[in-house]
C-alpha cells in the first residue's frame, strides 16, 4: 500500500512559509504520493488580526496558485482546502468562507485560546511562563470541542498542540479528550495525524496516541498531513504516521472531495 494523501500543506501567502504550490506538487509526484492538499492559513475577517496568514484580498491569488499546481502536475490528485482558526463567535465568517469557493475541505484549528495569544507561536513562548498548562490544555479542548461542535470543519488539525514546546499538564487528559472526541464522533468530523509535531520540541506526532486510541474507540475518522511549509516538508514522516494509526487499530482513512467524504484503505 502506498502513502497516503498529504492533507495538510501551507503557501508563502501566510508569511511563514516557502516554496510554491507547483513546486510542493512536483515533490510530492517525486516521493510518489498520488494526492495531497493545500491548506493554507485563512484570511480573518480583520486582515490587521494578526501578521501570518494570507490578507482576505488574497484568497482568490491562492485559489490560482493551486489551480496552477493542478494544471502544472495532472497526475497528482491536488485538492483545495484551508487551515481556518477556530475562534468563538467566528462561526458566521467561518461559513462566509465556505461559500466563496468550491472546497474540498476545511482544517479546522485552534491557535488562539484567547484573542491576543496563540499557543503554537514561537514569538509569544514567554508567555507560557505566566500560564498554567493545565488551564491553557482546558481553554484548548474546550475551543477544539466547539470547532468539532460546529461542524463547520471536515478536519480538526493536530489536535494537542499546546504540547508543542513540550508544556503539559501533570493533571490526567482523559475527559478533555473524550469530550472533544464525542464532538467528532457527533457531527462526523475527522482528526488528522500531524506529523509536524516530530519536528518541534514535543517530538511527537499530533494528537498523541491515547487521544488517538479514544478516538478509534468511538469511530472517528482520520486523515494524515505533513503540514508542510517548505517544499521538502511535504509527506514527511507520512509511513511514521500510517503506522501509530495502525498500531491503535485504524484500516481506513478519509478521502475528501468538495466535502464528500470517502473511507479508504491504509
Ligand atoms: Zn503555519
Ligand atoms: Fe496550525
Ligand atoms: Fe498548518
Ligand atoms: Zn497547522
Amino acid at each position: 500500500m502506498g502513502s497516503p494523501a498529504d492533507y495538510h500543506m501551507h503557501t508563502p501567502l501566510c508569511r511563514h512559509a516557502t516554496g510554491e504550490p507547483t513546486e510542493y506538487a512536483a515533490h510530492a509526484l517525486a516521493i510518489g504520493l498520488t494526492e495531497i492538499g493545500f491548506t493554507d492559513h485563512s484570511p480573518m475577517a480583520r486582515d490587521d488580526f494578526d501578521d501570518w496568514r494570507m490578507r482576505d484580498d488574497q484568497l482568490d491569488e491562492y485559489v490560482q496558485k493551486v489551480q496552477k499546481a493542478r494544471c502544472d502536475h495532472p497526475s497528482l490528485t491536488i485538492r483545495l482546502g484551508l487551515e481556518v482558526d477556530y475562534l468563538p463567535g467566528h462561526e458566521d465568517w467561518i461559513a462566509s468562507l465556505a461559500a466563496r469557493h468550491p472546497w474540498d475541505y476545511f482544517i479546522g484549528s485552534v491557535h488562539y485560546v484567547s484573542d491576543s495569544w496563540a499557543v503554537d507561536n514561537p514569538h509569544k513562548l514567554s508567555e507560557w511562563k505566566h500560564r498554567d498548562a493545565w488551564e491553557v490544555w482546558s481553554v484548548y479542548f474546550d475551543r477544539l470541542t466547539r470547532a468539532a461542535d460546529s461542524g463547520l470543519f471536515q478536519i480538526i488539525g493536530h489536535a494537542d498542540l499546546p504540547k508543542k514546546f513540550g508544556h503539559r499538564p501533570a493533571r490526567d487528559c482523559t475527559l478533555l479528550y473524550e469530550r472533544f472526541l464525542a464532538a467528532c464522533q457527533r457531527t462526523g468530523t475527522a482528526i488528522e495525524l500531524n506529523t509536524a509535531g516530530l519536528r518541534k520540541d514535543c517530538r511527537e506526532i499530533y494528537p498523541c496516541p491515547a487521544l488517538l486510541q479514544a478516538a478509534y474507540r468511538l469511530g472517528v475518522p482520520i486523515t494524515f498531513g505533513s503540514d508542510a511549509h517548505a517544499v521538502d516538508e511535504v509527506g514527511m514522516n507520512l509511513p511514521d504516521a500510517v503506522e501509530l494509526a495502525r498500531s491503535v487499530g485504524y484500516e481506513q482513512c478519509l478521502r475528501l472531495n468538495q466535502r464528500q467524504a470517502e473511507m479508504i484503505a491504509i
